[in-house]
């Protein structure tokens, strides 16, 4: 009976050529404007159980709040205990800034603060203030969070067996689940000078699509651009002559780190680092205009 249910759901869909409509929501949280379309009878359940996680990990890991662990760890002087799931969220930073040969880099705050990437107050800050602050390494997961945060919504969303979802988490994307109709998901990768995008990568399943790019945040000084994902060697905005890197990995908080480390690692060292570890795809936009993509 319940088969028979079935088919004549799927024949009065395809009859009227209608796909489930998804639950479409946009929400302003982590600095960021997030768009949600989740598919299924639980969609609004799945749709609260997110912002509540992503609220939780915002003022949980937020470098500029003082009412964060972050904060408590980078200027507290008590001693408080991290729970398993928050430690595994700092050792995992650390592992990868490790296997990026410090490339990614979550204890630059203060040399972030000094290019005024926290309050918006931009400038160039003196070659002895670069130094002070690489002296002092405080976190900050910047670089790692959102990412990180897509694929913490994705086992919420599996674990309320929700059927499918799109994610954009500010330009990062999870995928959740197949499409209605099978198709795989696409996701536009954007050009950096704005207008259309410059292509499309499709994906299967649940995945995460990351970019990193020097038009996403930046200000300019007498014509010279200095956007926020900064040379842990130098101390100044990576010049490695990509403008974005788009990082393809099944794991979130991965992509997110590896967006960041392949842009300041630039296309050969990049491309060496795929060669050597996998688990990831990538596309590369250079400052010349040309594209490179992994297989
Ligand atoms: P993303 O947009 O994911 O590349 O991350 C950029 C953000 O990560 C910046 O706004 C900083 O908060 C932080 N960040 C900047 N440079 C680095 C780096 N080399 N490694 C790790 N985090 C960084
Ligand atoms: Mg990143």
């Amino acid at each position: 009976m319940k088969r028979f249910f079935a088919m004549v759901l799927t024949l009065s869909m395809l009859l009227c050529g209608c796909e489930p409509k998804p639950l479409e929501r946009t929400f302003f949280t982590m600095n960021t404007v997030m768009q949600f379309k989740i598919w299924g009878k639980d969609a609004d359940n799945g749709y609260g159980r997110i912002i509540t996680k992503l609220q939780e990990l915002e003022s949980s890991w937020s470098a500029t709040s003082e009412d964060s662990i972050l904060w408590q760890l980078n200027n507290g002087n008590t001693i408080f205990q991290l729970e398993p799931g928050q430690a595994a969220l700092l050792d995992k930073a650390e592992t990868l800034s490790q296997r990026t040969g410090g490339a990614f880099n979550p204890k630059m705050r203060c040399l972030s603060e000094a290019w005024g990437f926290y309050n918006e107050q931009h400038r160039v800050p003196t070659q002895e203030e670069i130094d002070a602050a690489m002296a002092d390494p405080q976190w900050d997961l910047g670089g790692a969070l959102k990412g990180y945060a897509g694929q913490k919504c994705a086992e919420l969303l599996t674990d309320l067996k929700i059927d499918r979802a799109l994610l954009n988490l500010g330009g990062n994307v999870q995928t959740y689940g197949e499409k209605p109709d099978g198709t795989p998901w696409q996701v536009g990768i954007q050009n950096p000078d704005g207008g259309n995008y410059v292509g499309i990568v499709s994906v299967t399943g649940t995945m995460s699509v990351v970019t990193s790019g020097d038009y996403q945040r930046y200000f300019e000084v007498d014509g010279v651009r200095y956007h926020h994902i900064l040379d842990p060697e130098t101390g100044y905005p990576a010049d490695s002559g990509l403008r974005s890197v788009t990082v393809i990995c099944a794991d979130g908080m991965t992509a997110d780190c590896l967006s960041t480390a392949l842009f300041v690692m630039g296309l050969e060292e990049a491309a060496e680092f795929w060669r050597q570890n996998g688990g990831f795809e990538a596309v590369f936009l250079l400052s010349d205009g040309s594209i490179y993509a992994t297989r």
